[in-house]
């Protein structure tokens, strides 16, 4: 198998280690057709990019053809509202989108939800149940209410259904993504996200160093283990 693209992929802009020319050089030589910088949106805690560092960063991705410029946006709200610089949003190639506990939320209720709830919940059952649907529900109306290309490491972070995220992504013809630097823990919910059919899904290597660029293995391995279709995996070519 070859890896034709590789969409996620962070440098020293956020917390990685290389420079976007040196991500570009490693799946270059990966024989990638295109490699997306997708840096974390503003507001998750210690790696965001800051608001006003986007449009230097678009320069510098837009500079050399190859690279795609790409976001990792993070949702803030229960109403799947994101943290996307509204000036870089219609400049942005794909728009990547993932839960992540560590942010900073908009609105009350939603702080609540990531900080309240979110340990109330390693106490009962009770408010597992809660904490699991509201934030399946924000995963699912922020797909319905953007434009969203990926939605990144399903299930990881915080818990979902990934079920009903999968039925809303193939309504909208947004891919999931079967992330190589976490596959083993997003491997439930890829398994539930694969029973709806009409899903497709990325690789994403999510790599933090150019050496991780392009690098599927932990993918290819989920992808046998849970025998999931080839054909449904939309940046490899199986052939080669
Ligand atoms: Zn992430
Ligand atoms: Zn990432």
């Amino acid at each position: 198998m070859r890896p034709l693209a590789d969409y996620h992929t962070h440098t020293r802009w956020s917390h990685g280690s290389g420079t976007v020319a040196d991500n570009l050089k490693a799946g270059a030589a990966m024989g990638l057709e295109a490699v997306g910088i997708a840096e974390h949106g503003p507001r998750l805690l210690f790696a965001g990019v800051p608001r006003r560092r986007w449009p230097q960063l678009a320069r510098a991705v837009r500079k050399r053809p190859g690279l795609l410029f790409n976001i990792e946006a993070n949702v803030i709200s229960l109403e799947g509202d994101l943290d996307v610089p509204a000036e870089i949003l219609p400049h942005l190639d794909m728009l990547l989108v993932g839960l992540h506990p560590r942010v900073t939320p908009a609105g009350l209720d939603s702080w609540w939800a990531f900080y309240g709830l979110r340990w109330l919940a390693l106490l009962s059952r009770r408010q597992r149940h809660r904490l699991y649907d509201a934030f399946t529900l924000a995963l699912v109306r922020c797909v319905e209410r953007q434009r969203v290309d990926i939605v990144v490491h399903p299930g990881y972070g915080l818990p979902i259904d990934s079920r009903e995220l999968a039925r809303a992504c193939a309504r909208r013809g947004t891919l999931l993504e079967i992330n190589c630097r976490h596959a083993r823990a997003c491997a439930p919910d890829i398994q539930l996200a694969a029973q709806v059919k009409e899903v497709s899904f990325v690789l994403g290597s999510d790599a933090h160093s150019p050496q991780e660029v392009g690098r599927f293995e932990a993918g290819y391995q989920l992808v046998r283990q849970l025998g999931l279709d080839r054909e449904r995996i939309v940046n490899v070519d199986w052939r080669h």
